[in-house]
C-alpha cells in the first residue's frame, strides 16, 4: 500500500508516530523499513533524501537513504532494529533538510526571476545539492551572459528581499496550468498531485520540500550561466551552504 506522505501537507513536518508495515534484510547488510505513514522525504526532482532516526520503545533506527518506489511506497533504508507492527517515532535530520529545502526552493526563486524578467525560456532539469546546484532551460542567452547572469542575480535579490509565504495546493493535473507557467509532462502518479504557490502568483507542479516563506532562502547568488546546444544552465550556490 503507499505511503502517506506527510512532507506534502506541511512545510515543516520533521516529526511524526508512524507503524511500521514491513521490514527487509538487503544483501548490502541495510534493512528496509516501510511504514504507514513518513516525513522522511526520498530522493525526487532533484533534491536530495532525508536522514535521521526510527525510535521504536528504546531501539534506534538510523536512516541513511529514502527510496519512492514506483508503486508509492517509501522504503527506508538503515542499519538497526525495527519490529514488524510497531509504534514508532520519526525524526528527521533538521539541518540536512533545511539545506535541502533552501537549495530547493532557490531553484524555484531562479524561475520566478527567469519568468519576471521575461526570458524566452522553458523550464528543464534541476538539481539541488550542496555539491551540485543548478536549473536548465531550453533557450539561449540574449546577448551578453555576464549581463543576464547579473539580471538574475538582482532580480532573485528582490523577490527573497520581498518575502512572501508560499501555499500548497493539491489539485488534478489538468488544472495546473491556470497557476503554473509550466507544467511538465511527465507528472510523477505515484503520488497526490500538487502544487506550490510561490509569491501568490506562481506556481509549480512539484512533490519536494519548500521553503515556508522565499525570504528563508536567504543570500542566492547566480555563479555562471552557459549556454550549449540551445541548453542554457544557470548554477547558483545559498549563502552558508554551498
Ligand atoms: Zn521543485
Amino acid at each position: 500500500m503507499a505511503t502517506e506522505l506527510l512532507y506534502l501537507d506541511d512545510f515543516d513536518v520533521l516529526t511524526a508516530p508512524a507503524a511500521v508495515t514491513a521490514v527487509t534484510a538487503l544483501d548490502d547488510g541495510r534493512t528496509d523499513v516501510e511504514l504507514d505513514r513518513t516525513c522522511f522525504y526520498p530522493r525526487g526532482g532533484g533534491q536530495d533524501w532525508d536522514t535521521g532516526i526510527i525510535r521504536a520503545g528504546d531501539s534506534v533506527f538510523t536512516v541513511e537513504e529514502v527510496r519512492l518506489d514506483e508503486h508509492g511506497v517509501v522504503h527506508h533504508l538503515g542499519r538497526g532494529t525495527v519490529p514488524e507492527g510497531a509504534g514508532v517515532v520519526l525524526e528527521v535530520d533538521a539541518h540536512r533538510r533545511a539545506v535541502n529545502t533552501r537549495l530547493h526552493s532557490a531553484g524555484h526563486i531562479v524561475d520566478l526571476a527567469v519568468e519576471r524578467l521575461g526570458l524566452p525560456w522553458v523550464p528543464g532539469k534541476g538539481a539541488h545539492y550542496p555539491h551540485m546546484s543548478f536549473v536548465e532551460y531550453n533557450g539561449e542567452v540574449p546577448g551578453d551572459a555576464e549581463q543576464t547572469r547579473r539580471q538574475i542575480e538582482a532580480e532573485v535579490a528582490q523577490v527573497i528581499g520581498e518575502g512572501s509565504t508560499n501555499e500548497i495546493r493539491f489539485m488534478p493535473v489538468a488544472e495546473m496550468a491556470e497557476y503554473c507557467r509550466h507544467v511538465p509532462e511527465n507528472i510523477p502518479t505515484n503520488k497526490p498531485a500538487r502544487i506550490v504557490l510561490y509569491n501568490r502568483t506562481f506556481g509549480v507542479p512539484c512533490g519536494g520540500t519548500h521553503v515556508r516563506d522565499v525570504a528563508d532562502v536567504g543570500t542566492l547568488s547566480i555563479t555562471k550561466i552557459k549556454s550549449k546546444k540551445g541548453v542554457t544552465k544557470v548554477s547558483y550556490a545559498v549563502d552558508g551552504v554551498n
